[in-house]
């Protein structure tokens, strides 16, 4: 918990207080503009990785009680196979973390803050091998260790959307305001998961997500073929798959994986 939340008037500031205390620079005392160690890259963060896995905590459950668990090996046994090795290279092995394997057709698979991973059998059925798994593992990974929800999260707070309620719910530090907090921004069980990230968000995902397959032992290469596999897939469909809609794939998105992999020497 920052002080930020807990003891400083911003909470009830107005927008053009608030923004007017930014360039000030008296609100973000705390949290505010960081670096992030796996990137790189300066970000707006205003809310914790642990604040987060709170807000989210509750789209996992929903997401568990609507879903069929597997109970396939063939399916399952694939999930406790790569994920373990991916968040090991991610340097998260010492975190809890849950793994699901959802009875769907579904072309979909998430990972969450708070360490919860989801995939369904629909998008297990469309990789061709583990190094195609650990692409999307590796890609979802990237996003937490990206800090792209929290950033993304920051951003919206920073909107003054539900700035006042989303204050108070965040400094209470109490789980039962998360589901409040959650409807008022208009999310719900699409938190972190169904919202499309930014292309940049994407594109950073990817890069990331390479570095953690091959240290893990994978073939990066393999992520070309599973992004072209997915791009077929979604050809001459009505409605793109699950995956496909909160990941827009196109030649360029593929043209950015080889452009990595060339610069990673792999
Ligand atoms: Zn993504």
């Amino acid at each position: 918990m920052t002080e930020w939340f807990t003891t400083q008037k911003t909470i009830v500031m107005d927008r053009r207080k608030l923004l007017a205390g930014l360039a000030a620079g008296s609100v973000f005392a705390v949290s505010g503009c960081t670096t992030n160690p796996v990137t790189g890259r300066s970000q707006l963060i205003m809310v914790s990785e642990g604040q987060l896995a709170q807000l989210s905590a509750s789209s996992w459950t929903q997401i568990k009680g609507k879903e069929r668990l597997s109970r396939d090996p063939a399916y399952t046994g694939r999930v406790k196979r790569v994920a373990p090795r991916i968040v090991n290279a991610a340097g998260l092995g010492n975190k809890p973390w849950e793994f699901a394997v959802f009875d769907s057709d579904q072309i979909n698979a998430f990972a969450m803050p708070g360490g919860k991973i989801g995939v369904y059998t629909g998008i297990l059925d469309v990789m061709e091998n583990d190094d195609q798994l650990a692409t999307v593992l590796g890609h979802e990974v990237g996003h937490i260790t990206g800090r792209h929800g929290q950033e993304r999260y920051s951003q919206s707070m920073l909107a003054g959307v539900g700035m006042q309620t989303a204050s108070v719910a965040l400094a209470s530090n109490d789980v039962a305001f998360s589901n409040e907090l959650a409807a008022i921004l208009g999310a719900g069980i699409s938190f972190g998961v169904i919202l499309p990230y930014a292309r940049k968000h994407e594109y950073e995902a990817d890069r990331v997500g390479l570095q953690y397959m091959a240290r893990a032992g994978y073939d990066p290469h393999q992520s070309v073929r599973f992004w072209q596999n997915m791009m077929a897939k979604n050809q001459g469909r009505q409605k793109p798959p699950e995956f496909m809609s909160t990941h827009p794939s196109d030649s360029n998105r593929i043209a950015q994986l080889q452009k990595a992999i060339r610069e990673m020497g792999a």
